[in-house]
């Protein structure tokens, strides 16, 4: 269901583009993965109007254009005198004459405008519209209410126009406030309803199906035989794909038998964007998958050079795009932050995606680990006292460990050519907290 038209520059199929790369699908590094997936992905074009209020997460699919200078009018920025720069005193002080009051909402002489004298003062409180005739507020802390007016000293402001916003700071009418492939955050919205903008022309959500592959799982609610265990990781990808803002279609557990799992990938790829498995691509499994998938459409099959979340496929079925996880539930979330999160960001429309930020923290305690892969550690980053942070890892790192997912807070991204990191050195990490 994929109503996007390929790109000019998207090379045909994934092989071409993966054979002019001479790559080594074997030992994949984790950004040439990157790369290549996304030259492979081409964004949904579809679009819906939809309001302001259930816009949030959703990826503006025309530019908004200002109807209206934001602020409308000059006005203050604190609670004071609004008064003329050229009344104030360069020592000493002044009385100006009080001639009424400019509140938020109601302006000094109505709608009417009066405009303010030579020696006078208007009372003006924050958002108050600046009076005709006054460029500068005097803060009320530097200034003393005195009957009929107000004294101000020498010094109570610094410069003309001081402590007045002035009409259009924020926005001019006309500008071009967001572009094509910017998400709607809180921010956003609030500047949407700033504009009066009512509705806005988004792309449509994404729709993902995923499926759990693997003869010994068991979907909650069943009970567990011998040597089963239950599928966890189509929990953590609904949540995953949820916070994304994804449509997601949950295919249940598919058994490791070719019939079922063709039926399974051919009604997955018909009826969504994306099509996400987790298992069933580690080696030895991945043989029959690999032949049943080369039927079905093209995927490639990697080992990517990371740890957890070593075997990764990708590609196309039909229409849909296609991620084959691994199965161990750390690799699934490992292998869904680093590569599939960003794909579906690019997906949704998108402009300007980055990857999840990366950032530097203080080693709180040594990690051991052999050069050549990028390990994801998972961490827990903690202020360290004195306005930075210290990061350690959560313990054992077991790519099954599930609770190790749970307790961190982080990613500890070492790169391929580190090997054991003292205490005190500094890593890179990945913040899990409020990520989407
Ligand atoms: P696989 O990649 O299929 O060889 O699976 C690797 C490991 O992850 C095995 O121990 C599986 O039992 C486990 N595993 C696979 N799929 C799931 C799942 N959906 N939920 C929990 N564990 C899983
Ligand atoms: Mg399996």
């Amino acid at each position: 269901m994929n109503d996007a038209t390929p790109a000019a520059n998207v090379p045909k199929t994934l092989r071409e583009l993966s054979c002019a790369d001479d790559y080594d699908p074997d030992s994949m590094p984790v950004d040439t993965a990157r790369s290549l997936i996304r030259q492979y992905l081409s964004p949904v074009t579809a679009t819906e109007r939809v309001h302001i209020r259930t816009a949030l997460g959703r990826v503006l699919a025309e530019d908004v254009v200002s109807p209206l200078d934001v602020p409308g009018h000059d006005n203050s920025a604190m609670d004071g005198w609004a008064v003329r720069f050229a009344d104030l005193p360069r020592e000493g002080t002044v009385t100006l004459r009080r001639i009424g009051d400019s509140f938020a909402g109601k302006p000094f002489g109505g709608a009417l405008g009066a405009a303010l004298g030579p020696g006078e003062a208007v009372r003006i409180f924050t958002g108050g519209v600046m009076p005709a005739g006054a460029d500068t507020v005097v803060m009320q802390e530097r200034a003393t209410e005195v009957e009929g007016g107000v004294q101000v000293a020498a010094g109570a402001v610094g410069k003309p126009g001081q402590n007045r916003r002035f009409a259009g700071e924020d926005l001019k009418r006309g500008e071009v406030v967001f572009a094509v492939g910017q998400a709607l955050n809180p921010a956003e919205l609030g500047m949407l309803a700033s504009l009066g903008v009512i509705e806005v022309t988004v792309y449509r959500r994404l729709r993902v199906a995923f499926f759990s592959t693997g003869d010994e799982l068991r979907s909650i609610g069943q009970p567990l035989g011998a040597g089963e265990i239950y599928d966890s990781n189509r929990y953590t990808l609904h949540g995953m794909l949820t916070r994304l803002g994804s449509d997601v279609v949950d295919m249940g557990v598919v058994r490791d038998e070719p019939a079922a799992l063709e039926r399974a990938f051919a009604t997955a790829a018909a009826n969504a964007d994306v099509v996400i498995t987790s298992g069933g691509v580690s080696v030895g499994e991945a043989d029959f998958v690999k032949q049943l998938l080369d039927r079905l459409g093209e995927v490639l099959f990697w080992k990517i050079a990371m740890k957890p979340g070593r075997p990764l496929a990708y590609g196309r079925i039909g229409a849909a795009h296609f991620f084959g996880l691994p199965g161990n539930p750390v690799s699934v979330m490992v292998t869904f932050y680093q590569f599939v999160r960003d794909a579906l960001l690019v997906l949704q429309g998108r402009r300007n995606v980055t990857g999840v930020p990366t950032f530097s923290a203080t080693l709180g305690a040594p990690i051991r680990k052999a050069p050549g892969r990028t390990e994801f550690q998972r961490g827990v980053l903690a202020p360290d006292g004195a306005g930075g942070y210290t990061v350690r890892t959560t313990g054992d790192q077991g790519s099954g460990i599930l609770s190790s997912m749970s307790r961190a807070n982080c990613f500890i991204v070492l790169p391929p050519e580190c090997g054991n990191v003292e205490a005190g050195a500094s890593v890179q990490v990945q913040l899990l907290e409020g990520l989407i």
